[in-house]
């Protein structure tokens, strides 16, 4: 048994996620912390919204709201959408908590004091009509490094790099195309050169255990070569104030939002255990160097945690040139995988809020199950390629995977008990076909398993399914309903075998779909949980008392979670009529009724 922190990327809370953000945080997170639970580590899955800086700001300006009114608008929103999908958080919270602050200036304070934060003059962006200052991600041009003009002030989203504003040749501003000015500020920098042999080695390990997928650790370890200290504070009236005097009470100054939000997989770690009822609960994940982490996100983000994080927390425990010692929360460990997918676009298109390219998480939850699109995304979605969501593959596959492959054999053999026997029959004698079907749903427990513990969910997800048509191919060629009267123990015998190969299979899909687990679960008798869904739950803040929704849930093995295994049925108990679980759609309809939408024929929808 492992402890083992499952940090998923925090979504900007400056407006509702879309599918795209899901498949690349979302539902892969869930799928490992299910399994891994199952498989009996002990999982702390945490996330929240990332409700600091610019995204915010603008957003609320737009709105017309304050940055907190909107933040707190979407965190909901967020916290709804995330809870519809059925991800099992053990807390989602969010960054604007009297918690995170306190944890994020500590680790600030002890930063600083071990040296590895400068203060240092530069130069900002400004915008020359209004005299404000212009946030770097609003600032675009040219990449010094790979000439990509579509280059943000931040970050070249084409070469990955991380660039200062004024680096970029022929610099405009995005919000109305003039040319930015750049006048003096001073900031915090994070040395990261004090800390890039350090870096450097711990990349180095965890590239010799070869697990990372190699496009990460190819980027992770490229970002090495040209480390340059970077900007921790901004000038912005918005985020956690940089505690330190002189500082401290300057309303324009504040910490970098990229700075807070990685600490959020601590702070939430913490604010976890202090719910709890235990306090130092977090530090069995974070503290003994036998606890494993792994970081969920879409490649846009591989840089922050891979190196800004990283370099967050060597920084903290002292481990760089300028040496030192961590502070109150001891020497934290660091990530032992940067997991990070690809994107996904779709009808070909990359998504776009502002250009209406775009499903919304909410919408599809509305109009079809939670399992279908966990399913395509698991099935389909951007692991180790970008990939492509279409509505004309995600209904096809709704219906002959989902629907006539596992819904038809849940349903089929559900039917069958229900109408010749009524309840779960007992075993007679086993066939060398009985035994080889069991054989084969039993070793899906190692390769799906193992699938899933290495990031290989397409394939874990392929095989799991392939299982399924196995046992949908014993039941059809063993035909019970043919020997009803000839042979009334055999029928009832292979009947039992097939609901143990069922239930081996839900077990087996349970981490991907977790919903409709529960409801094959109850479809043969089954009562109690035995796929546990997450709560929304309205708490308030720990120190300040202000009120928020929060996901969390009771995912403990053996209580409301089965070990990732085959476990005996029980014969005797009562099976009724099924209902089918998965609905079958029309896919012309859902073709054109969604194509429609996008294009907007539907304003209301
Ligand atoms: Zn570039």
């Amino acid at each position: 048994m492992t402890h083992v922190l499952s940090a998923v990327a925090w979504p900007y809370a400056n407006g509702p996620r879309h599918i795209g953000h899901v498949a690349g945080f979302g539902v892969p997170s869930d799928v490992f912390s299910r399994y891994m639970r199952m498989a009996g580590h002990d999982v702390l899955m945490v996330s929240g919204t990332d409700e600091h800086g610019t995204p915010i700001l603008v957003q609320a300006e737009q709105e017309g709201v304050t940055p907190q009114a909107l933040a707190d608008r979407y965190n909901r929103v967020i916290a709804e959408d995330l809870h519809g999908l059925g991800l099992s958080y053990d807390l989602f919270t969010r960054t604007t908590t009297a918690n995170h602050y306190s944890v994020v200036q500590e680790m600030f304070r002890t930063v600083h004091r071990n040296g590895y934060m400068v203060a240092r003059k530069g130069m900002g962006a400004i915008s020359p009509s209004t005299g404000r200052t212009l946030p770097d991600r609003y600032v675009e041009g040219t990449c010094p490094i790979c000439s990509f003009d579509g280059a943000r002030g931040d970050q070249c989203d084409n070469c990955g790099n991380q660039l200062d504003a004024i680096e970029l040749k022929n610099p405009r501003s995005r919000i109305n195309g003039e040319t930015p000015a750049f006048v003096e500020t001073e900031h915090f920098y994070l040395d990261l050169p004090a800390l890039s042999e350090a870096l450097g080695s711990w990349l180095q390990t965890r590239a010799e255990n070869g697990r990372w997928r190699p496009n990460v650790l190819k980027f992770s370890t490229n970002l090495l070569e040209d480390l340059k200290p970077r900007a921790m504070t901004r000038d912005i009236d918005w985020g956690i104030p940089v505690p330190l005097a002189g500082w401290e009470d300057n309303p324009a100054k504040r910490l970098y939002v990229w700075f807070d939000a990685v600490i959020g997989y601590l702070s939430a770690s913490v604010e976890w255990a202090r719910r709890s009822g235990d306090a130092d609960a977090w530090r069995a994940w974070w503290t003994d160097p036998s606890a494993e982490s792994y970081y969920f996100m879409g490649k846009d983000n591989i840089t922050f945690h891979s190196q800004i994080w990283p370099a967050e927390l060597l920084a903290y425990d002292g481990r760089g040139a300028h040496g030192g010692s961590p502070g109150p929360f001891g020497s934290l460990q660091l990530p032992t995988e940067v997991v990070a997918s690809e994107f996904l676009t779709m009808e070909g298109k990359q998504f776009s809020s502002s250009r209406g390219v775009v499903i919304y998480v909410r919408d599809v939850l509305a109009r079809y199950q939670p399992d279908a699109l966990r399913y395509f995304i698991s099935a389909a979605g951007p692991e180790n390629n970008d990939s492509d969501f279409t509505w004309q593959e995600f209904a096809t596959r709704t219906n002959s995977e989902l629907v006539a492959g596992w819904g038809n054999l849940v349903n089929r053999t559900a039917s069958l008990i229900a109408k010749n026997v009524g309840e779960i029959p007992a075993a007679g004698e086993f066939t060398d076909a009985d035994l080889a079907v069991l054989a084969t749903t039993r070793a899906g427990f190692d390769s799906v398993g193992s699938a899933i513990g290495a990031h290989r969910q397409r394939a874990g997800i392929a095989e799991a399914m392939r299982v399924v048509g196995e046992v949908n191919k014993y039941l059809t060629e063993q035909e019970p309903w043919k020997i009803k009267n000839s042979d009334p123990e055999r029928m009832r015998h292979v009947l039992h075998v097939t609901a143990q190969a069922v239930a081996d299979c839900r077990t087996l899909l349970s981490p991907y779909l977790p919903t409709s687990a529960q409801q094959v679960h109850e479809a043969f008798g089954g009562t109690g949980t035995v796929s546990p869904l997450p709560e929304l739950r309205e708490v308030t803040d720990l120190d300040d008392g202000r009120p928020y929704p929060i996901l969390t849930g009771d995912y403990r093995r053996g209580e409301t979670l089965p070990a990732w295994g085959s476990h005996p049925i029980v014969p005797g108990t009562p099976v009724g009529p099924p209902t089918p679980v998965f609905t079958k759609l029309d896919v012309a309809a859902v073709v054109e009724e969604e194509l429609g939408r996008l294009r907007g024929d539907d304003p209301s929808a």
